[in-house]
């Protein structure tokens, strides 16, 4: 089996490309993230798996695009939700990619490392890697990777490799800066249903003017 392995980062790959070394199977792992934001956050995790890659021995691919405008652009039209950001663009388009990068170069199989982060929408991941993968004639390889996320994590650690700190996108970025401490304020102010999703938070707390972000910002 010739199996192309999306990779959203190095940390998350290192419990995957045990398993799937454990099986038998060597997957070349696939670069394609133009939804890591700032460039210097892109840069630190593309950087990151180039090196980890090398030190384990495995075959890596580069789609080296950055791609904020088009990235922000999308998330932002009307046909995208940004609360469904991840649903309707950001998942579709890296796993598209990879599909097609895997039809072109003689792959036979795909997965992504998406399928290992606890924080990731784990079955919509499942269900449109499936779909793409029937579309393009590919094998999918579903493991529930999750399974080993601890013991990823530590290894991950004791590598040293770079520890991100949020999901990817600029927003991912605000909701762990921002918007869980507005969602804490928010609900001691008794305002806040508890389970609001922290998009869904930030954008409420600007439409309503309940809180300030910009001063909020300086202040958390
Ligand atoms: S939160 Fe993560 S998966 Fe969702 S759009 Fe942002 S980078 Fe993509």
């Amino acid at each position: 089996m010739k199996l192309l392995l999306h990779t959203c980062c190095a940390p998350c790959s290192v419990y995957p490309v045990k398993v799937l070394r454990k099986e038998g199977i060597e997957p070349t792992l696939f670069w394609y993230n133009p939804n890591i934001h700032p460039y210097q956050e892109y840069k630190a995790r593309r950087d990151c798996l180039k090196e980890y890659a090398k030190k384990i021995g495995a075959e890596l691919v580069v789609q080296d695009y950055y791609g904020l405008d088009e990235f922000v652009c999308n998330v932002n039209s009307s046909a995208c939700n940004l609360s469904r950001r991840c649903e309707e663009y950001c998942y579709p388009l890296r796993l598209r990619e990879a599909c097609e990068y895997a039809v072109a170069n003689g792959y036979d199989a795909i997965s992504t490392t998406l399928l290992y982060s606890i924080y990731q929408k784990h079955d919509f991941v499942r269900e449109i890697l499936q779909a793409l993968a029937d579309d393009y004639g590919l094998t999918f390889v579903y493991r529930d990777f999750r399974e080993g996320w601890e013991e990823g994590q530590r290894e991950a650690r004791e590598v040293g490799l770079y520890m991100q700190k949020y999901c990817g996108c600029v927003y991912s970025e605000e909701e762990s800066f921002i918007g869980r401490k507005l969602a804490k304020k928010m609900q001691k102010q008794g305002v806040s249903p508890t389970n609001w999703n922290v998009r869904k938070v930030i954008e409420k707390s600007k439409k309503d003017g309940i809180i300030d972000l910009n001063k909020t910002t300086s202040a958390v």
